[in-house]
C-alpha cells in the first residue's frame, strides 16, 4: 500500500508530495486529496482570480507565496469536509509539502513531516521543520537531536490537512538560482537516511534522476521501512528563458488579458 502521492508542474514550476495516513484506504484518499486540491485551488486554468483567498496573516510574502498557502489550506478544508462525511475516512489525513518556484524565488509550503530541502554552494539546508512530537520537544530542549532520531513515537504528528477544520500553514520564500536543486520528500526518505548522506548524492551527481535513484538505494539500504517518495528539482537558466520566449511567442486569443497570459505560462 502505497499513501504517498506526489504532483510534477515542471512548466509551472510546482512541486508537491503528500504522505497519507488513515485507516482502511483512507491515506491514500487524503493525499490524493491533497495534491488534487492545491493543483485545483491554484487555478492555474485561465480565468483564475490572482492572490484571491489570501489571508490577513498571510501579510508580507509574495502574491504566489499567499496563493500557494491559500490553496494548501483549501485543500485541508476540502479533507475535512470528506472525512466528516464518510465514517470509513473520519481519520484521514495527509501531511504535505509544496515549491512553487516563480521569478526566482521558491515559495515553500508545509503542514506534517514531509520536507523540502534546497541545495545551495554545496550544502544542504532544510526549509521545513517537521510539526511532529519529537520535532516539538527537541525544540523545547527536551531532547538532542540524535536522541530524536532514535525515538519510538517518531510518527506521531501534531499537524496534519484533513484533521481540523482550520489548519497553520508554515511558509517559507526563498531565492534559487542555477545549479541549485530543490528535494521535497516523504518520511519514508528521511527517517532511513541522516543529512551528511542526502547531501552526499549532491555532490556526486548533477542529473536529478540520478540523485533521486541514489537517494531512494540510500534508504532502501538502510532498510526502507515505509514508501519513499523523492522529487528532486534542477534549477536552470535556459528554464524560464525558454518559457518566457514560448510565452512570447503564444498568440493572445480574442478577450484574454495579459495577466492571464503570464499566469498561464509563468516565467520560472
Ligand atoms: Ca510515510
Amino acid at each position: 500500500m502505497n499513501e504517498d502521492v506526489y504532483l510534477l508542474r515542471a512548466e509551472k514550476g510546482l512541486f508537491v508530495v503528500c504522505d497519507g495516513m488513515g485507516g482502511a484506504a483512507a491515506g491514500e484518499v487524503a493525499s490524493q486529496m491533497g495534491v488534487n486540491g492545491i493543483l485545483q485551488h491554484l487555478e492555474f486554468a485561465r480565468g483564475g482570480a490572482s492572490g484571491a483567498h489570501a489571508e490577513s496573516h498571510d501579510r508580507g510574502w509574495l502574491a504566489h507565496t499567499k496563493r500557494l498557502a491559500a490553496a494548501v489550506r483549501r485543500s485541508n478544508e476540502a479533507i475535512y469536509e470528506q472525512a466528516q462525511r464518510d465514517p470509513s475516512q473520519a481519520d484521514m489525513g495527509t501531511t504535505v509539502v509544496a515549491a512553487w518556484i516563480k521569478e526566482h524565488v521558491a515559495s515553500v509550503a508545509h503542514v506534517g513531516d514531509s520536507r523540502a530541502y534546497l541545495w545551495h554552494d554545496d550544502r544542504l539546508e532544510p526549509l521545513t521543520r517537521d510539526h511532529s512530537l519529537v520535532e516539538a520537544r527537541v525544540h523545547a530542549g527536551l531532547l538532542t537531536r540524535e536522541e530524536g532520531s532514535r525515538a519510538p513515537d517518531q510518527n506521531v504528528l501534531v499537524r496534519v490537512l484533513g484533521r481540523e477544520p482550520e489548519v497553520d500553514v508554515d511558509v517559507k520564500e526563498v531565492p534559487v538560482q542555477p545549479g541549485d536543486y530543490l528535494l521535497l520528500c516523504s518520511d519514508g526518505l528521511t527517517r532511513m537516511v541522516p543529512e551528511p548522506a542526502l547531501a552526499t548524492a549532491f555532490a556526486r551527481e548533477r542529473d536529478p534522476q540520478r540523485i533521486c535513484d541514489q537517494l531512494i538505494d540510500a534508504a532502501n539500504g538502510r532498510g526502507g521501512a515505509d514508501n519513499i517518495t523523492v522529487i528532486v528539482v534542477e534549477v536552470r537558466d535556459g528554464w524560464w528563458r525558454r518559457l518566457s520566449s514560448r510565452w512570447k511567442r503564444q498568440p493572445r486569443p480574442t478577450g484574454s488579458t495579459g495577466a492571464q497570459d503570464a499566469e498561464t505560462y509563468p516565467q520560472v
